[in-house]
């Protein structure tokens, strides 16, 4: 186990390929209203909704160094499937543009199918999109995949292929908030992050190669043992670790995350997460998304009321996205108004 300062995760950082698609570094903000709405610690936003390609996310930032995989290996179709609003779909289908590849999306017949938020844009970005029956999206993906190599392509599918390197991405955006709260001068006590697996996994390698001891707390946007996402959480950061040649050790410990916040399901509105949307909006102006910031903000909420934090406490929100999905999700939003009736 070895410590190392920024200069060296960069230069190692500096080492891999990379394209150059998102605008940073991204705003760090106060959230000075949502606090004092809380009663709860300073909170301070990481606004990776903003890294500006097609209406921001995550994504964006991941892709810099994941779809510079598919770019090494001369790929000419980046291929993407998960639900009928995926932002990952959206942002497929906008990098594909922007790198002048075809993208094929197979999203689903799911209740939130219509051509509506991130449905529209990967229409807009000139996507081929197949809308399955959902029992059969797994065998539309493994037939297209083969329809695509027997026409001569070389398919990249952005959720599997150079997945590895989707973390190390945000090993860099942890250097970059890194360099932003030094600036401050402020010491969170902990980092609150939607937790599918990248994100989290990359801001933990960096946090413990830098000898940081703050929390990454993350909040699943699907159902899952908390356990045993730990478990493949570690083995990620393993990955992260031997791509980036570091001595570090991650356990278990290191990726606490909670699924407690879900609630019916992946994708499906809770009260929690329509109370944290509204709260957050109205104090701040500021958006999040129905499926995944804004379940991790109804986990930071509720941590707040357990007595986790305090006034004494700073929180880093890291805000991976989503927003385009809240037109898809217009009236499961929670909002009394009759405006709203007579929309179909
Ligand atoms: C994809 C996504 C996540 C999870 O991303 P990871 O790559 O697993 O870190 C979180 N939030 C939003 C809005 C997303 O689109």
């Amino acid at each position: 186990m070895t410590t190392y300062d920024v200069s060296e995760l960069r230069q190692r950082l500096a080492s891999l390929p990379r394209l150059s698609l998102a605008t940073l570094p991204t705003p760090l903000q106060e959230a000075p209203r949502l606090s004092e709405a809380l009663g709860g610690p300073l909170i301070l936003i990481k606004r990776e909704d903003l890294t500006g390609m097609a209406m921001g996310g995550n994504k964006i930032r991941e892709f810099e160094y994941s779809i510079a995989q598919a770019v090494e290996a001369k790929c000419d179709v980046l291929l993407h499937s998960a639900a009928a609003q995926s932002n990952q779909s959206r942002q497929t289908a906008a990098v594909a543009a922007r790198l002048g590849l075809r993208s094929v999306i197979v999203g689903r017949q799911d209740s939130h199918a219509q051509l509506q938020g991130n449905l529209l844009l990967s229409h807009l970005f000139g996507a081929e999109i197949n809308l399955p029956p959902m029992n059969e999206q797994g065998d539309t993906v493994k037939a297209t995949m083969q329809r695509l190599r027997d026409e001569g392509c070389r398919p990249f599918n952005t959720s599997s292929d150079g997945a590895d390197y989707r973390g190390i991405a945000y090993v860099d955006g942890f250097c970059e908030l890194y360099d932003q709260l030094q600036s401050m001068d402020v010491t969170p006590d902990a980092i609150y992050v939607c937790s599918g697996a990248h994100t989290h996994t990359g801001l933990v390698v960096a946090a413990r190669a830098l000898g940081l001891p703050w929390r990454v707390v993350g909040v699943s946007p699907s159902q899952r043992d908390d356990e045993k996402a730990a478990k493949q959480h570690v083995e990620l950061a393993e990955r992260h670790a031997r791509i980036l040649d570091l001595d570090v050790e991650v356990t278990t410990k290191d990726l606490e995350s909670y699924a407690e916040f879900v609630g019916e399901g992946y994708g499906i509105v809770t009260e929690g997460s329509q109370q944290a949307l509204q709260v957050t909006a109205q104090t701040e102006g500021l958006l999040l998304d129905p499926c995944y910031s804004g379940k991790t903000m109804a986990g930071l909420m509720a941590h707040i009321d357990r007595g986790w934090w305090t006034k004494d406490h700073t929180i880093v929100f890291l805000h991976t996205g989503g927003t385009p999905a809240l037109f898809a999700y217009a009236d499961e939003l929670g909002l009394e108004t009759p405006a709203l009736d007579g929309l179909d």
